[in-house]
């Protein structure tokens, strides 16, 4: 519990209450002494709990009554020193105490853009080295004044020993640049001056705790068009920034459960439905995420971002300052350089971001959160794993991509990389890689990769001067689902997804696994295959995918001629026919998110598509608002080892219910339904009581919810993500809970 304040607020809370003693770190948390009337310290333990900094969540591990010594006083010890010291804390978002002082003109921080306390503010996105201190940081260039001297020095103070501590006498500054690099201005005057950039429709990229976001007024279309034209990014949604709360219920529906996550100190964008009793001209344009019912908020999170809101009272855009997928610019010379062309203007600052973070991105189902982008606010957080007796890395997927990093009971999970395509995405993969390692690690014994032959990290595995080992791509997705629930196995894997490498050369991503107590697995079912041509293209062309599917059904092309809008012409089809029955680059796929793809270009919904999932967004959004237990029937074939689960006769009612004019919203959901029956009947076949489910599938909301419910339903115990990403992001825990399995077995 490092860095958020715990230890000053036991003292404060001791010496508030007249008792005496001390409080400690110790390898294995806070160790704290109390000595006082008895009623005082049952009074006092009840209080440490309850009034407790939020990010703390202490806990009593065991309480032992000893001799009074006679103590007079209460203090804070030195750290003993352990394993706990290198644990880093994510970045906090402000706390209510230092907006008051920001928003008070009273306050020597009125106003004052970097103000936190060790309650809030940044951590891992200024730390250099460990341990976690002023000099490791990126404030190690700006002298204490004075007066924050003796906040840091006093431990009554909030500020006690809060590393990043600064005030307008001595502290980083805010300065607006003009995209040749010109400065126009600097402190208030210069986010003042943002802001009117805003107002006036301009694009502003702005530094933040982690990164670049770029910035539009979210109630102009004329804005929002022109950043997405200059981003290259069609209709994939765009996450808004909202001042408060009350603006958030504004714009999207909030429940309890997703209230304390918008206002948690992590932050995150969180995926809300919108409102839909506005009438649509008062709403905020659907241009910001085309066709989805959900908006992505988040509350401002530093105090610079509070301010320019205030000084704003609209939502504005608030998009990651990248290209694509590629990671996020963070610091100045390259923000000019990689978002020329883009921003209109830049907000920055003098003090450098050690290491960038994301904005995460959750949902809340009715059971609560799961973590979709796993970046600012969660990461580094560890994952307690199986204890490893030498350091384990693990260098993820090829999408979304994080590494990991285990050692001793712990996994380290980095934040959000990006998708490894880029020149810029393999350089911060190699700078976590090193960082996570110097951190934390020191040289691994082993180093996990995916088993697929052709990803950028699985040509880096080689480069760290340790055995490599290949992890099938969907074990890994159901052991990162097994250690995020404690499941020890025998466990039935179900991992729905959208690609992975099998061993036997096929794609895979419709796989039911069993994965025993010493994790390995057998591949007891997986969706029925088929080809996809063009391979690697259907995943940006749904239509190819229906081709394949229709193709393995029989119908192609002769089904086709004019059936379904936008896709192939019968010239078109009969080309990639012919292509897919002579083998030519149409590999062999059991992929359920190709199917969702299939499904959703048969539906018309989408054909090409500019993100990733799109077509199967398109297919759970087609259904918001219904529900109900209609469901078009999936044959499970047990008969072949493994056994197959066969979408035939669920395609082949999809096609016929489009045929016969019924509303798409019925065929999605039917479509649905059908798929989670095949998920029991699996279950039923495998009779194995815990269910992982894992995948990029997963991030469907109905999809999950509905497994989660039809499993309970037949006496299963299903398991689902968390905090941590059903999709690749995921991937990098996995692989080196598989690593920890291998080095346990190598020392044996
Ligand atoms: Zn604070
Ligand atoms: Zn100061
Ligand atoms: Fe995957």
């Amino acid at each position: 519990m490092q860095g958020v304040g715990f230890r000053p607020f036991v003292y404060r809370l001791a010496s508030g209450m007249g008792l005496d003693g001390w409080v400690s770190n110790s390898g294995s948390g806070v160790v704290l002494e109390v000595q006082g009337p008895a009623g005082s310290l049952g009074a006092f333990a009840r209080r440490l709990i309850a009034e407790a900094p939020p990010s703390a969540r202490p806990e009593i591990a065991g309480i032992t009554d000893i001799p009074a010594e006679g103590r007079s006083g209460f203090e804070i010890r030195a750290s003993s020193g352990g394993s706990l010291e290198a644990v880093i804390l994510p970045d906090l978002a402000t706390c209510p105490d230092c907006l008051c002082e920001i928003l008070d003109p009273g306050d020597r921080r009125y106003l004052y853009p970097f103000t936190n306390c060790t309650n809030c503010g940044p951590r891992f996105t200024i730390v250099r080295s460990l341990p976690y201190d002023r000099r490791n940081t990126t404030m190690a260039a700006f002298e204490m004044c004075e007066a924050c001297r003796r906040e840091y020095e006093d431990p009554g103070d909030r500020r006690f020993h809060a590393q990043p501590n600064a005030c307008p006498a001595c502290g980083p500054r805010l300065e607006l640049l003009d995209p040749s690099g010109r400065s126009l201005g600097t402190g208030h005057p210069a986010l003042l001056e943002a802001a009117e950039s805003i107002r006036r429709g301009r694009i502003l990229a702005m530094k933040g705790l982690g990164g670049f976001h770029l910035m539009a007024d979210a109630r102009n279309p004329e804005a929002i068009a022109e950043l997405r034209r200059r981003k290259s990014r069609p209709s994939k949604p765009l996450a808004l920034m909202v001042q408060d709360t009350g603006a958030a219920l504004g714009a999207c529906m909030l429940s309890e459960g997703e209230r304390a996550i918008l206002e948690s100190p992590e932050a995150p964008i969180l995926l809300l439905r919108r409102r839909t009793d506005i009438p649509e001209a008062s709403a905020l344009p659907r241009i910001l995420a085309p066709g989805n019912p959900c908006l992505g908020l988040m509350l401002p999170h530093s105090p610079h971002q509070h301010l320019l809101m205030r000084e704003l009272g609209f939502p504005v855009v608030a998009t990651s300052g990248n290209l694509s997928e590629e990671t996020v610019c963070t610091d100045e010379g390259e923000a000019l350089r990689r978002l020329a062309g883009i921003a209109d203007l830049f907000l920055v600052h003098n003090r450098p971001i050690a290491r960038h973070a994301d904005d995460s991105v959750v949902m809340v189902l009715d059971d609560g959160e799961l973590v979709l982008r796993r970046s600012r606010g969660y990461a580094p957080l560890p994952v307690r794993v199986r204890p490893v007796p030498e350091p384990v890395l693990a260098l993820g997927g090829h999408l979304k991509n994080t590494v990991a990093l285990s050692t001793g009971d712990q996994a380290f999970l980095s934040q959000h990389i990006g998708d490894m395509d880029t020149a810029e995405s393999v350089q911060t993969f190699r700078g976590v890689v090193s960082g996570l390692c110097e951190m934390y690690g020191s040289r691994p014994a082993i180093v996990a990769r995916d088993l697929h032959p052709d990803y950028a990290t699985t040509a880096m595995a080689g480069d760290y001067g340790a055995d490599v080992l290949a992890v099938q791509h969907h074990h890994a997705h159901i052991l990162s689902c097994m250690a995020e629930n404690g499941l020890e196995g025998p466990v039935l894997g179900v991992a729905l997804d959208g690609s992975g490498y099998g061993p036997d050369g096929t794609i895979w991503g419709g796989e039911f696994l069993a994965v025993d107590g010493e994790g390995t697995y057998r591949r007891i079912a997986h969706l029925r295959q088929f080809r996809l041509p063009g391979g690697g293209k259907a995943v940006e062309e749904p239509r190819r995918s229906a081709a394949g599917v229709l193709f393995e059904m029989g119908d192609y092309p002769a089904s086709v001629a004019g059936r379904y809008p936008g896709s192939f012409s019968i010239g078109e089809a009969e080309a990639i026919s012919d292509m897919i029955s002579r083998s030519v680059n149409s590999p062999l796929t059991s992929s359920c998110g190709r199917l969702f793809d299939a499904v959703a270009s048969m539906a018309g919904l989408c054909q090409v598509s500019d993100f990733e999932g799109q077509a199967a967004m398109g297919l759970e959004f087609a259904m918001e608002g219904i529900g109900g237990n209609g469901c078009f029937e999936i044959l499970f074939d047990p008969s072949s080892t493994p056994a197959v689960l066969d979408w035939v006769p669920l395609v082949r009612a999809v096609i016929t219910a489009l045929g016969s004019g019924m509303p798409i919203r019925e065929i999605s959901l039917r479509f649905h339904n059908g798929l989670v029956e095949g998920i029991v009947g699996v279950a039923k076949h495998a009779g194995i009581r815990d269910v992982a489910l894992s995948g990029g599938c997963f991030q469907n909301r109905y999809l999950l919810s509905r497994a989660m419910l039809r499993l309970r339903a037949e006496g299963f115990d299903p398991h689902r993500h968390r905090r941590i990403p059903p999709n690749d992001g995921g991937i990098s825990l996995g692989q080196a809970v598989a690593a920890g399995f291998a080095v346990r077995a190598g020392r044996n």
